[in-house]
């Protein structure tokens, strides 16, 4: 109780306990918008699917408010990305929606919090095993569908061959969207990247780009003038010209370090929500395209 206290605030702790407003249709909840959009992919139309992350906000630093309060309360089922990446939703289920499952989609894509918790506290990309990102790549979002619709058959049996159908149908498609994103940033395979934060190594890993470093050293903690210096160094030496800002940060730092070496500026969005980042698949089109463009042809 002390650590869920630690975490959610007071205000939150007593929206709990307000009546939330009755839905038609059973409502499930993600963190994230494209986790939602997939969740949505399997629950069909008979469900409310919530997306409990604001727009703009990365899930790293995020603190629920009374409004995510509202939209879980009634679930039935909260999905997270796990890994140590979106922890307060679990608790903010466990305290507002007890009687809710849980769905750890990175457990079901085989990616595990790090020991002692939070995920990419450093910056290895090496250590692939624990990073939380895993939605990023169509083959391991693909990995969680199955396991997505035993969660939903638990709960609605009678749905069972629907919520299987709709897994299925949703694969084909994640299958597919690998291709066509190969296919899109194969011209620049093999080209360093540098991104806000350490959110693309399975991005990478799948079509042939290269992290070469990331601006926020940790999600939430700019970089330092020293760290600031070593990124100009970087980009120097990989000889880039683009750098890769997320919408959840600040670009004040990279700012600087496109002044200092010469670079571009260009979005990359690891999380989504506004027109045309909607979906799941709308999303990564977004990315393999933004990098597509902001390599150019080497
Ligand atoms: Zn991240």
């Amino acid at each position: 109780m002390l650590r869920l206290a630690a975490l959610l605030s007071a205000l939150v702790l007593a929206a709990c306990s307000s009546p939330a407003p009755a839905s038609r249709r059973p409502v499930a909840a993600a963190t994230i918008p494209p986790l939602a959009d997939l969740v949505a992919g399997v629950a069909g139309p008979g469900w409310d699917v919530r997306t409990l992350i604001p727009a703009g906000t990365s899930p790293h630093v995020f603190e629920p408010t009374p409004r995510e309060v509202r939209l879980v309360a009634p679930a039935r089922l909260v999905a997270t990305v796990g890994a140590g990446y979106d922890a307060w939703a679990a608790k903010l289920a466990a305290a507002c929606a007890s009687q809710a499952r849980l769905f750890d989609a990175g457990r079901a894509a085989g990616i595990e919090a790090a020991e002692g918790g939070e995920a990419h506290d450093g910056h290895e990309h090496g250590d692939l095993g624990h990073d939380p990102h895993w939605w990023l790549s169509p083959v391991l979002a693909a990995k969680v569908l199955p396991s997505l619709a035993a969660e939903f058959s638990a709960l609605d049996p009678d749905g069972a061959a629907g919520y299987r159908e709709r897994a299925a149908a949703l694969a084909a498609g994640l299958r597919r969207l690998d291709a066509e994103l190969e296919k899109t940033l194969r011209p620049v395979a093999g080209s360093p990247i540098v991104t806000a934060h350490a959110a693309w190594g399975y991005f990478a890993d799948r079509y042939g780009l290269r992290p070469a470093a990331s601006i926020e050293p940790a999600p939430g903690r700019e970089p330092s003038p020293r760290e600031i210096r070593d990124l100009v160094l970087v980009a120097r030496r990989e000889g880039l010209r683009t750098l890769f800002t997320e919408p959840q940060f600040p670009e004040d730092a990279a700012r600087v370090v496109a002044k200092e070496a010469g670079l571009r500026i260009a979005t990359v969005d690891p999380i989504g929500g506004p027109p045309g980042r909607a979906t799941y698949d709308e999303l990564l089109r977004f990315n393999a395209r933004a990098f597509r463009d902001g390599l150019g042809i080497r």
